[in-house]
């Protein structure tokens, strides 16, 4: 897993984009489809099978977005894994065609 740090106001505290709660201080983000090309996935959650945390616990959390376990990352997460082609999401075309964030 490449460790870029393309979001480095997430680690002080940041306002998230889509959910509007400051990262470190909510235990996740809320929920939103991710649709690409008219199929609906479902995203990661911090511990899930697949997510870069699954070996985690319960006391895991996203170091990146501050995430805990069970909740969702806050997109822009370097940890966040894409459902669509099991790459980081912030870095592979799927999640240039995530055409719907609500
Ligand atoms: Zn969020
Ligand atoms: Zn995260
Ligand atoms: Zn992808």
């Amino acid at each position: 897993m490449p460790n870029r740090s393309l979001t480095p106001e997430v680690n002080k505290g940041a306002i998230c984009k889509v959910c509007n709660e400051n990262m470190l201080k909510v235990n996740g983000c809320k929920p939103f489809e991710f649709i690409h090309e008219n199929k609906q996935y479902s995203r990661f959650k911090v511990g899930d099978a697949g997510d870069f945390y699954e070996n985690g616990n319960a006391d895991t959390w996203c170091t990146d977005c501050g995430s805990k376990h069970g909740h969702y990352h806050h997109p822009g997460c370097d940890c966040e894994i894409c459902p669509v082609c099991g790459g980081q999401l912030i870095s592979c075309d799927c999640y240039l065609c995530v055409s719907h964030i609500a």
